[in-house]
């Protein structure tokens, strides 16, 4: 026998570190929240976005190029801020220690962007992207399903989206995406996720929120959506704290 530390564990982690004082991970000001209002002020502030897939636009537009072109497999998407300074550094936290306080500052961060509570209180299901079984080993714990759980726990009113990390899965491992362009990028994703048979009857119908950390091209939260979408999932909304600009030529 061995204890597993539960999501419960790590949610409770994350309140009684945003109950503690503590500093301010980007200017170090104490005592503060893990973020604190000036910084989320100076470094967060409202963008245009495209409305399905959250590339920052001209004020004014709704939809990138791109988009009217060729939409994603995803209804809309939302992302907090750009990838870059200071949230690079916060990103890296929750990728690479496991970091549930970094996790809640990031699902307060997106919990701030018009329309992200709505959709969240109005979703079935709060859908982690996964990682496959080797990345997974690894690694020892998915970012996105911290995020995913920060999300669900304290932005959404529960039980109506619960957080669910079993509804979708990597079906195969898949090469490192980083440097690939967008057509690369799908080619190497075709057939990496799917929705197991016997979790179909979940998901047809309803309203989902798939969360990932950061959208570069879009195509792995695209090719996650398209499996969502063959098991009947009804509206699909991405969701991500940072969003890159394009990579060139695509
Ligand atoms: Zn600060
Ligand atoms: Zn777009």
């Amino acid at each position: 026998m061995f204890f597993r530390p539960g999501p419960w564990l790590l949610q409770g982690l994350a309140q009684v570190q945003q109950a503690l004082p503590s500093q301010c991970g980007i200017c170090g000001r104490w005592p503060s929240q893990r973020v604190c209002g000036d910084c989320t002020a100076r470094w967060a502030g409202t963008q245009p976005r495209c409305r399905r897939c959250a590339l920052p636009l001209p004020a004014g537009a709704a939809e990138c190029g791109a988009c009217l072109r060729a939409p994603p497999a995803f209804d809309a998407a939302w992302a907090a801020v750009d990838y870059g300074y200071p949230w690079s550094l916060l990103l890296a936290q929750l990728k690479f220690q496991q970091d549930p306080g970094a996790a809640y500052a990031l699902a307060q961060l997106l919990a701030r962007v018009p329309g992200v509570s709505a959709a969240l209180a109005s979703a079935r299901w709060i859908v982690p992207v996964p990682l496959s079984d080797q990345r997974l080993r690894e690694r020892g714990f998915n970012q996105a399903a911290l995020l995913a759980r920060a999300l669900a726990g304290n932005c959404a009113p529960l039980p109506q989206a619960p957080d669910c990390a079993h509804l979708l899965v990597r079906a195969r491992h898949t090469p490192a995406q980083s440097g690939l362009q967008r057509d690369r990028r799908l080619r190497n994703l075709r057939g990496a996720f799917e929705v197991p048979a016997w979790q179909t009857a979940r998901l047809a119908g309803q309203r989902v929120v798939l969360v990932d950390d950061i959208m570069t091209t879009g195509a792995t939260l695209d090719a996650a959506a398209q499996a969502l979408r063959r098991a009947g999932a009804s509206h699909i909304c991405a969701m991500v704290v940072a969003r890159t600009q394009r990579l060139p030529r695509q």
